[in-house]
């Protein structure tokens, strides 16, 4: 799970990280009166789940309370695009209003697992500022990596080490240091995948400050951390996989335009690399899971083809524990409730009752055009959807 930079920011602050005075609001007027309250220096911040805000525009230097109140008006409602929302953009529903400050040199620093080494890894670097991908690919040198048992936590001779590698010294140097015990244990303590601070600012007096800060969560420790749940924001997340979570789906969207309903992970991949395969584009990855009762795969159909870029869907079950005449009854109800759809189906069921299963698909009031084999199944797929194109 993501959360907006305020929040990170105050999760941060509760473990003694320093950042910039702020407020948030979805007013213009107000942020002038924030702004105000700032000393009339501020900086008006776009709040969305994606980096790269600062070069799509999404945050501006204001000099006076009615300039902010101006850059607010321009900012709220609009879609704002960054490398990381894609073309259509995200719209902006709430701003931070920040107390601006004088940046003298901006720095990296960040925590994640690192799946290889299987613990967690800090990540510093003094190329603050731009994006660490770029970073990392132009000068991976440039880039200071500390591995942190998740048991003792970073220690003292590391948050030295890190401090000292980034070329910071004296009351500096101690500042960084503390601050990086105090973004690890955070790290640590919700059960975050990353907590990132890009940049991270020397000020003129030689103080360190996090102007920026994102926090991403493991979905599955969520449970632990009800006042992170708390936090999140179902409008910056695609709304059918919203509505899938609901049900226990796991549903992805993703470029193409075949939906496919699969179960487990393993045959919903596989699934995927064979219409790629037979010269097809999957609109979405479907798992209904191995147990899938006969309502949970009505509401998988639904949510599939819903999706507008959907234009043709392939059910590929193998019925090991998940019957499939389950899933077959499944289908006929969601076409029932939805009275029919005007697209071709492939169906390739084996497995557990699949007489059974073939025999509802018969009897329904639907063409299901029935599949083989996996291969089988794909080609069929293609060609109704470029058919049907
Ligand atoms: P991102 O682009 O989404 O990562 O958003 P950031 O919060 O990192 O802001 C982008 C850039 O805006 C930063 O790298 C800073 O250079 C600049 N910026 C943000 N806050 C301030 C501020 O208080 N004063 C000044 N001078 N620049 C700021
Ligand atoms: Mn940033």
């Amino acid at each position: 799970m993501k959360i907006h930079e305020y929040q990170a920011k105050e999760i941060l602050r509760r473990y003694g990280v320093a950042t910039p005075r702020g407020r948030v609001t979805d007013d213009a007027a107000e942020a002038a009166e924030i702004c105000r309250e700032f000393g009339g220096r501020c900086v008006v911040k776009a709040q969305i789940h994606a980096g790269g805000r600062g070069k799509g525009g999404g945050v501006k230097l204001a000099g006076s309370p009615e300039e902010a109140q101006e850059l607010a008006g321009q900012i709220l409602g609009m879609r704002l695009v960054t490398h990381q929302t894609g073309p259509e953009g995200q719209e902006v529903t709430k701003i931070l209003i920040e107390e601006a400050v004088d940046i003298v040199s901006e720095l990296y620093l960040s925590i994640t697992l690192d799946r290889a080494q299987g613990k967690p890894v800090v990540m510093a670097s003094s190329a603050g500022g731009m994006d660490i991908e770029e970073v990392a690919a132009k000068d991976p040198d440039a880039i200071v990596r500390e591995a942190v048992d998740p048991q003792l936590g970073i220690l003292p001779f590391q948050t030295r080490r890190v401090a000292a590698k980034l070329g910071l010294e004296g009351g500096t140097a101690r500042q960084a240091g503390k601050l990086l015990a105090s973004l690890v244990k955070a790290y640590l303590d919700t059960d975050a995948s990353l907590a990132e601070i890009n940049p991270l600012l020397v000020t003129g007096d030689g103080d360190v400050i996090a102007l920026d800060a994102k926090m991403n969560f493991d979905d599955n420790a969520l449970f632990r951390h009800p006042d992170i749940l708390e936090m999140r924001d179902l409008a910056e997340e695609n709304p059918l996989e919203v509505e899938a979570g609901k049900f226990d789906l796991n549903y992805i969207k993703l470029d193409g335009d075949i939906g496919c309903m699969v179960n487990g992970a393993g045959l919903s991949m596989a699934t995927m690399d064979i219409i790629s395969l037979a010269g097809g584009e999957p609109a979405n990855f479907l798992d209904v899971g191995g147990s899938a009762s006969e309502e949970a795969v009505q509401n998988a159909f639904r949510i599939l083809v819903s999706d507008e870029s959907v234009k043709a869907v392939l059910i590929n079950i193998f019925g090991g524990i998940a019957r499939t005449d389950r899933i077959a009854a499944g289908v006929v109800a969601a076409l029932e409730e939805l009275g029919g759809i005007d697209m071709p189906v492939v169906v390739r069921l084996e497995g557990t009752n699949v007489e059974r299963g073939r025999q509802i698909l018969e009897e329904a009031d639907f063409d299901f055009i029935v599949a083989e084999q996996m291969a089988d199944a794909a080609e069929k797929i293609v060609a109704a959807v470029k058919g049907g194109a």
